[in-house]
Order: structure tokens, then C-alpha cells, then sequence
């Protein structure tokens, strides 16, 4: 375990999400101070300045990015939202004008929230490496705006310019205030929609709890340094046993 970086000052955009307020949280149990941007407030707690306000509005950004010198960007619609001009506006193009404030803002390390799914392409992915190539065919809109955000989080990181960054790529997260993943589970079950088996029943898919989803990330901004291998990399994230499904 690193130690940890007390008096460092960070920023989480969409910090009153799920998995950004539970990294929120263990940020600050390591002596971080925290800045939350994102368009809702949802808490309140000590340590936290929040910032209100949507990632595609540059000016708005810089003003929570200020004294910052790590960001997390956690903040996408939610995949069930299917509105292809949001998923881009939000996941492309605010992508872009979240690398630009944070050049602006002298930010040294950027970590991104990817998702597995950008190397699915439908077909049984086993113990899949992270040299598998993105998905050709997306399996849907929001999975292919995640690919486009990675690569332009990726292609950013620029060592001479003291820029760093790195993506982890959960597959789906469970965990406390899961407001997704399980609850949608729980609902197919009570109307009677988990009858039925696709496939012989062998299938698997990958959740992972969510505290070891927010340790992959600070392990990684942790890590990010100029001489680090992990630099302009992305990394899956995982449970050791894939859950049977
Ligand atoms: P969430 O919906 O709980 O949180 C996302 C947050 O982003 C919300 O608080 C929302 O208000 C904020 N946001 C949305 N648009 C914004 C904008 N324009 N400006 C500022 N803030 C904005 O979702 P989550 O489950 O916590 O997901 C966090 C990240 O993890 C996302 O990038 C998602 O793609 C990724 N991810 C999630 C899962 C999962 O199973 N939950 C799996 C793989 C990847």
C-alpha cells in the first residue's frame, strides 16, 4: 500500500455519482481534500468543496480545478438514458474540454473511468488482456462514446509537458447506494423476467464490488508518474472469480 499523499488537494467530476462518492470518501480516509464537480449535489461532508456545474463548460471546470494537481473524471449519462447526442456531448466533446482545463489548469494527472465493455464485441471475452483491441462493432452508442473518451484520455498524456494519465476499466460495479446494477436485477426478478436461461447456463460476467473499483483508481493516480510504465495505459479491473450469471 502507497502512503498517503497528505495535503494534496484533488478533484472528482462526477463526484456525487455512485462510484465517485464512494472514491470521494476513501480519498478522503487518505488525507486528501476533495473538490466535486458535477451538475447535481448530492451530499454533504466534511473535507468536500462542491462544484456545481456541467464538464462541458470549460470556465466552470477551471474554477473547481484550481490548487488541483489530481483529477478523477467518473462522470458520464447513465447508459440507460440512450440519447446518443448526450452520450457524445458529455463523453466526447466534455472529454475534450476536461483535458483542456486541466492543461490550463497546470493539473498533473488525469484518471479516467473507462468500462470494460470497449473491447466487448459480443463474443465471450475470457481473462481478457489489456491488449485486446477496441470493440469494432460497439455494443451500443454509450460504449462507443467510451472508446472515443478513452482514446482521447490516453492519447493526452504527454511527459514532457507534465501531463499523466490513465484509464481503469470496470465491468459492472455493485456495492453500497448501487443505484443500477442490482436494483435492476432485483426488479426483473420480482416481475417474473429471470425465467428464462440465454445460452447452456455457463455463462459468466464480471461485477466488481466498488470499493475495489475506487482502490484500482487511487493505486493507479498513486502510481502515475513520469518513469511509470502505467503512464497513457488503460487497466481492466476486477474481482478475482468472475460471478456466474
Ligand atoms: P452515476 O450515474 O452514479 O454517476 C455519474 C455522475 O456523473 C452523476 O453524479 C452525474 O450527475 C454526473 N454527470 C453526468 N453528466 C455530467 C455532466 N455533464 N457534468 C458533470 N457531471 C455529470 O454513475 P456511476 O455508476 O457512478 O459511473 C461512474 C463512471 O463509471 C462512469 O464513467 C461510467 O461510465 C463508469 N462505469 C460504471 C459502471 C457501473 O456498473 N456503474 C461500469 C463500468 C463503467
Amino acid at each position: 500500500d502507497c502512503l498517503p499523499q497528505v495535503s494534496k488537494r484533488c478533484a472528482v467530476i462526477g463526484g456525487s455519482g455512485f462510484l465517485g462518492r464512494h472514491l470521494v470518501e476513501k480519498l478522503l480516509d487518505r488525507g486528501y481534500s476533495v473538490s466535486v464537480f458535477d451538475i447535481r449535489q448530492s451530499y454533504e461532508l466534511p473535507g468536500v468543496t462542491f462544484h456545481q456545474g456541467d464538464l462541458c463548460d470549460k470556465q466552470a471546470l477551471l474554477s473547481a480545478l484550481k490548487d488541483v494537481s489530481l483529477v478523477f473524471h467518473c462522470a458520464s449519462p447513465a447508459p440507460s438514458s440512450d440519447d446518443r447526442l448526450l452520450f457524445e456531448r458529455v463523453n466526447i466533446r466534455g472529454t475534450q474540454t476536461v483535458i483542456q482545463a486541466c492543461l490550463d489548469a497546470g493539473v498533473q494527472k488525469l484518471v479516467l473511468t473507462s468500462s470494460a465493455s470497449v473491447v466487448f464485441e459480443g463474443t465471450d471475452v475470457k481473462n481478457g488482456k489489456e491488449d485486446l483491441p477496441y470493440a469494432k462493432k460497439p455494443i451500443d452508442y454509450y460504449t462507443q462514446t467510451k472508446i472515443e473518451q478513452e482514446k482521447l484520455v490516453l492519447e493526452a498524456c504527454n511527459k514532457p509537458k507534465g501531463f499523466l494519465t490513465v484509464a481503469i476499466r470496470p465491468h459492472g460495479i455493485f456495492g453500497p447506494r448501487d443505484p443500477q446494477l442490482v436494483p435492476t436485477l432485483v426488479d426483473a426478478a420480482r416481475q417474473g423476467k429471470m425465467k428464462f436461461i440465454i445460452g447452456d447456463g455457463t455463462n459468466l460476467v464480471d461485477f466488481t464490488y466498488v470499493e475495489n473499483v475506487v482502490h484500482g483508481h487511487i493505486l493507479a493516480a498513486e502510481h502515475l508518474r513520469a518513469d511509470s510504465p502505467i503512464c497513457g495505459k488503460p487497466y481492466h479491473i476486477t474481482n478475482d472469480e468472475p460471478i456466474r450469471f
